[in-house]
């Protein structure tokens, strides 16, 4: 369980000021200026050593990927930061921006310094309206106070920060159409390789990460890698927020150390299962790509990115969605399929095609006026789109029906057989 004194998002809830008077009461720009004297090649160790990996849901070391910026170019380097949060059951980031966006800018200061950016842009959702209008007062605030902008902090580091409203894209959560979304353009994903260590925004070297990513880096060079690599389980460190949704009593965010029990987090947080834990069929653990998981290993399972990998699913946004008995799963997956559809950029032709084809099977599969032998195509397809596509979109729309197909496949036939039986 997280000590209260390890607590990172202390206004999670919005119950204290949110401006900047607010937050320097919580600690936040209490010694930037110091954090920035220990130097970029520090501070990437330090974050490196603390274990932190991208809360956005790819789980890659922040570390290792602000180390794989160029050294100091000719060319501009920038810091940008993915608050496009669109994943359905996700709402954290959300939180972090409207209750506490100064805890996000001094992340910002020590993330672009420590990666020798000058600039930096936020990316936010579109339908963000009273988050977007927060941070805006909070980006003033800090200019008016000399916290960014030249010498912020009195550091002798220049750092403009911009933020960017997005017009409500999902897939502009995907970084490489961030970008170009950022630019102008069409927001659709980009070939790989270059990655945006070395061609980013405008062709220059970018890091994307996730607001509770950066946002959390102060407080590890405050208090020391060791610190933050002290909670949870080795390779899985530090604290997380997580999101739980669906048939629970008290829906809400929570903050807590990365590996708690999912039962734990959903039974002391979110008020249990309606009806008891008995009641429950299934979670979806990580956001709504992730493959949902029955009950059974719900029981047992730790929510972080190992543990769940281990059983064929993810942490991904550490969005939970619980679903009790009275779910028709069949038709909350073909819904899910219906999203990966609508937000398909139509760039490549599995996904563009296949996200299509998995939605009708799905619906026919919902009413069971479906073949056996279709399920099993069915789960050929999602096989032939992941991998196969510019970006994890095509996979995103294939892992939740894989989990369906996995641990209810029993109940998908034996949803064809009674349609067949009334049929007759
Ligand atoms: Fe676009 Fe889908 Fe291809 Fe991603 S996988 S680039 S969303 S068509």
């Amino acid at each position: 369980m997280l000590a209260e004194k390890d607590k990172v998002f202390t206004n999670l809830y919005g119950f204290d000021d949110w401006k900047l008077a607010g937050a320097r009461k919580r600690g936040v720009w209490s010694n930037t200026k110091e954090l920035l004297a220990l130097g970029q090649a520090k501070i990437i160790d330090e974050v490196k050593n603390s274990g932190l990996r991208g809360r956005g849901g790819a789980g890659f070391s922040t570390g290792m990927k602000w180390s794989f910026m160029p050294k100091p170019s000719d060319r501009p380097h920038y810091l940008v930061v993915n608050a496009d949060e669109s994943e359905p059951g996700t709402c954290k980031d959300r939180d972090i921006i409207r209750f506490d966006p100064h805890r996000l800018l001094e992340g910002i200061v020590c993330g672009a310094f420590a990666i020798n950016a000058h600039a930096s842009y936020i990316y936010i959702r579109g339908e963000f309206v009273n988050e977007a209008k927060n941070m805006q007062i909070a980006i003033e605030e800090a200019y008016a106070a000399g916290l960014i902008g030249k010498n912020a902090c009195g550091s002798g580091w220049d750092i403009d920060i911009y933020l960017h409203r997005g017009a409500g894209a999902y897939i502009c959560g995907e970084e490489s159409a961030l970008l170009e979304s950022l630019e102008g353009k069409k927001g659709q994903p980009r070939n790989k390789p270059p990655f945006p260590a070395n061609a980013g925004l405008y062709a220059s070297p970018t890091t994307v990460n996730n607001v509770e990513t950066i946002a959390v880096v102060p407080e590890i060079l405050r208090r020391g890698a060791a610190w933050f690599a002290g909670m949870g389980r080795e390779k899985n460190s530090g604290n997380k927020v997580y999101c739980i949704s669906g048939h629970v009593n008290q829906p809400c965010n929570v903050e807590e150390v990365m590996s708690i029990p999912m039962r734990e987090l959903i039974e002391k947080y979110a008020g249990g299962v309606r009806g008891g834990w008995d009641n429950l069929l299934a979670v979806i653990p990580g956001g709504s790509s992730t493959p949902l998981l029955p009950k059974d290993i719900c029981n047992t399972v730790l929510m972080d990115f190992d543990a769940l990998k281990a059983v064929q699913s993810g942490l991904g946004t550490a969005g939970l969605i619980v679903m009790d008995k009275s779910t028709d799963l069949i038709y909350a997956i073909a819904r899910l399929s219906r999203f990966y559809m609508h937000e398909s950029c139509g760039q490549c032709t599995p996904c563009r095609e296949g996200t299509g084809w998995m939605y009708r099977v799905m619906q026919r599969m919902v009413k069971g006026n479906a073949r056996l032998e279709e399920i099993d195509m069915l789960i050929d397809v999602t096989r032939e789109i992941e991998g196969h596509t510019i970006c994890a979109h095509g996979d995103a729309a294939g892992w939740p029906i894989q989990g369906l197909i996995r641990h209810f496949r029993p109940m998908v036939e034996q949803r064809i057989l009674d349609y067949r039986k009334q049929a007759a």
